[in-house]
């Protein structure tokens, strides 16, 4: 599939927390479809970036399109937005005192206002998808960490998102869990689903990414293939980088 409709459109992105800028300029296109893996070093900005593109953090300047449409100005209708960026972060967010199929339902019926049958039907079907329907009236705390990602992915999707958006979602998991949540988002990527991914999991990026955007220091320092950038970094920064881990 030729990946060429632009989703998303970052231009000449500035943020700064007060102490100097964390994204300097940083510009780039999304395409329907595609999958941009962001790495880089910790601190670097990546956290930051993936939050200004749903309005979590706000920016100095530039401008991000989304469909086209301009969502950095004044007057974004956020909870709109947000229905279409999807995000899922590091840590599991999902509300301890509710069950799985609360947690997600909690769009749907409340933001959506979608039937509650049709989408209890919907999640049902989804957690079936992720290996967690047997655990849908469970609560958070009964969870492994690997089952809270995919219950907090399958709460992100059923909004019917745009976009996702992964921050390090495996970071904080135990090794024998981080395949199977990895596996979740091969999948997604398998079925043209569009997603900017932020993980240290260079052998999962390099088969998930239709890019990869290397950041450093607040700014996009290499942007290629995955085969082009593991194999051939252009820049003594990336080759550094690539250093530090063992393949
Ligand atoms: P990464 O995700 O690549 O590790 P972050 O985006 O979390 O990097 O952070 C980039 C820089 O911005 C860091 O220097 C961090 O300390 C700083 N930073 C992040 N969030 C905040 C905040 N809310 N207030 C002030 N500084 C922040
Ligand atoms: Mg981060």
């Amino acid at each position: 599939m030729e990946k060429t409709e632009k989703l998303l459109e970052i231009r000449h992105l500035r943020k700064d927390y007060g102490n100097g800028p964390v994204l300097k300029d940083v510009s780039l296109d999304v395409h329907k479809g595609e999958v941009v893996v962001i790495i880089g070093p910790s601190g670097c900005g990546k956290s930051t970036f993936l939050r200004c593109l749903n309005g979590l953090e706000s920016i100095q300047s530039g401008e991000i399109l989304l469909d086209g449409q301009v969502i950095t100005g004044g007057k974004t209708r956020w909870t709109e937005v947000r229905q279409k960026i999807g995000m899922v972060f590091q840590s599991y967010d999902l509300f301890p005192h509710m069950t799985v199929m609360d947690n997600i339902l909690l769009g749907p019926l409340k933001v959506q206002k979608r039937d509650r049958k049709e989408a209890e039907k919907e999640a049902g079907q989804m957690l079936e998808r992720v290996g967690l329907f047997d655990r849908k009236d469970a609560y958070p705390r009964q969870l492994s960490g690997g089952q809270k990602q995919r219950a907090a992915i399958v709460r992100a999707l059923i909004m019917k998102p745009e976009i996702m958006l992964f921050d390090e979602v495996t970071a904080a998991l135990d090794p024998e869990m981080v395949r199977e949540v990895l596996d979740v988002m091969l999948e997604l990527a398998k079925n043209g689903s569009t997603m900017m991914i932020v993980t240290h999991e260079m052998q999962f990026a390099r088969a998930v990414a239709d890019r990869i955007v290397f950041l450093d220091g607040g700014e996009i320092v290499e942007m290629d293939s995955p085969e082009n950038f593991f194999t051939m970094p252009k820049t003594e920064r990336a080759q550094r980088f690539l250093n530090t881990f063992k393949f």
